[in-house]
């Protein structure tokens, strides 16, 4: 038998609410759906389907929200990885249009099943896109302009002295603040939908890799105790479904990225960190990440590790950047880190699609995908159940290989991290 795969060992799986473990799949069964992967994408669409009566099955390689799901900053950000103005001005103004009607649904959702199912995850709202220049806060202006164009009315500018109220940190001039935004233990989230999943007569089997997808009017889903046979699968394995279907893997790339948490602060000095209790990204293009968790440790997330290679001391890749933040934590000790995969897509919008009528998969946010998978699995349940046009809506954007193969994608990456790494820091 081969050996169970546990949660990596992060501050989440440390603080994670009770959940049992599911038994492997063994032998054959008969489902509506087989969903491939239990993070939010697949969580989320078993759901939603599971809500409107359909028998669904989910088969997970190791336990509900082992990847990127249970792993991330937690942080609710709203819209896609590039936001609309870039959709329209490379895929037209009706497909802006489509997408940007469903751009601040995700964390809706995310809001509403956490009321509906009375899911314990520490939610809290404000989410602050933090500058550290001049041009970047225009460049958030017109986020805020176009946001509000789009329906928001929930968004504000922060002027250098309002910072004082949101982050205690002298590095920024000024920074948009998204109250619709938010954060959450991402792992207790994920957890408490499968739950809710689960109390509906949806089954989950843990430690049941896929190898196999046999095509067909009912496609076979094939693990190695046994099989699945659905009239419709999805596939949400994301950046870690690795060579399962080829076709999927050439249009993304995994990349890791690593988070830490401090010891716990006391609430004093928790809070005169982020007075505000938002979660905070920053303007760069490699950003940094931080919020406080709902025990007041300070979490604190930063580079991308191109190629998903695991890092030798990811204290060491993110207590600098800590510190430059937060001088004032030069004594506080580091007591979990960790990495995570997300999948990047060359055009940083997510892909959506469907292989034969009646396989559909969804992945590549971009390290921007708490909301979108949320919505993700809303939309693929829609069109499973009939009603396609929202899911048509991102099936129809284009989607490109990565340029020089498998080869050359992740060298060909690296030296692009570089050149934007340069960009940061020269403020360009
Ligand atoms: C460290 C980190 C920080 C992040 N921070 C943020 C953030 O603050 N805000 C934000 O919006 N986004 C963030 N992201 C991105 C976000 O977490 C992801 O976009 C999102 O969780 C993806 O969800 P998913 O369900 O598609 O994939 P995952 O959560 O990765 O789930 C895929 C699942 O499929 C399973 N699987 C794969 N292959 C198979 C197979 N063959 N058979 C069975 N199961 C399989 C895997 O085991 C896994 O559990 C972050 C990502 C990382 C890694």
């Amino acid at each position: 038998m081969s050996q169970r795969i546990e949660h990596t060992n992060s501050y989440y799986a440390y603080s994670a609410n009770p959940s049992p473990e599911r038994p492997a799949l063994a032998g054959s069964v008969r489902a509506d759906v087989c969903v491939i992967g239990a993070g939010y994408t697949g969580i989320s669409t078993a759901l939603h389907l599971a809500e409107a009566g359909l028998n669904v099955v989910v088969l997970e390689s190791a336990r509900v929200g082992w990847g990127a799901s249970g792993r991330n900053g937690g942080q609710i950000v709203n819209s896609y990885s590039r936001d609309m103005d870039v959709i329209e001005a490379r895929h037209g103004k009706e497909a802006a249009k489509r997408l940007g009607a469903m751009a601040f649904e995700g964390g809706k959702i995310i809001r509403e099943r956490i009321a509906k199912y009375n899911i314990q995850c520490d939610l809290k709202d404000g989410n602050v896109f933090a500058a550290f220049t001049h041009k970047q806060l225009d460049e958030l202006d017109a986020k805020r302009r176009l946001w509000e164009s789009f329906g928001h009315t929930g968004i504000q500018m922060v002027d250098k002295a309002g910072m004082q109220r949101i982050v205690n940190s002298d590095e920024y001039v000024g920074a948009l603040l998204d109250n619709w935004g938010g954060h959450i233990h991402p792992l207790n989230l994920v957890l408490g939908e499968a739950a809710a999943f689960e109390s509906l007569g949806g089954r989950i089997y843990e430690q049941s890799a896929v190898t196999e997808v046999v095509r067909g009017q009912a496609a076979v889903v094939k693990t190695a105790g046994g099989q699945v046979t659905a009239d419709f699968v999805v596939v949400a394995g994301n950046a870690y479904l690795g060579d399962l279907i080829p076709m999927l893997a050439e249009k993304t790339l995994p990349c890791g990225t690593q988070v830490v948490t401090t010891e716990r602060l006391s609430p004093e000095l928790a809070r005169s960190l982020l007075p505000g209790d938002n979660c905070v990204e920053d303007c760069n293009f490699l950003l940094d990440y931080y919020r406080l968790t709902g025990d007041n440790r300070l979490l604190y997330g930063g580079g991308t590790v191109y190629g998903a290679r695991d890092p030798g001391a990811i204290e060491s890749l993110i207590r600098p950047k800590m510190l430059k933040t937060f001088p004032q934590l030069k004594d506080v000790k580091i007591e979990f880190g960790w990495t995570g995969n997300f999948s990047l897509t060359l055009t940083r919008l997510p892909q959506a699609g469907r292989i034969d009528n009646n396989i559909y998969y969804s992945q590549g946010c971009s390290g921007h995908g708490v909301t979108y998978t949320h919505l993700a699995g809303r939309i693929m349940a829609e069109a499973i159940r009939g009603q396609s046009e929202r899911f048509d809506a991102f099936a129809s954007l284009p989607h490109y290989p990565f340029p020089g193969g498998r080869l050359f994608r992740v060298p060909m990456l690296t030296l692009g991290a570089w050149w934007y790494g340069m960009r940061d820091k020269l403020g360009l």
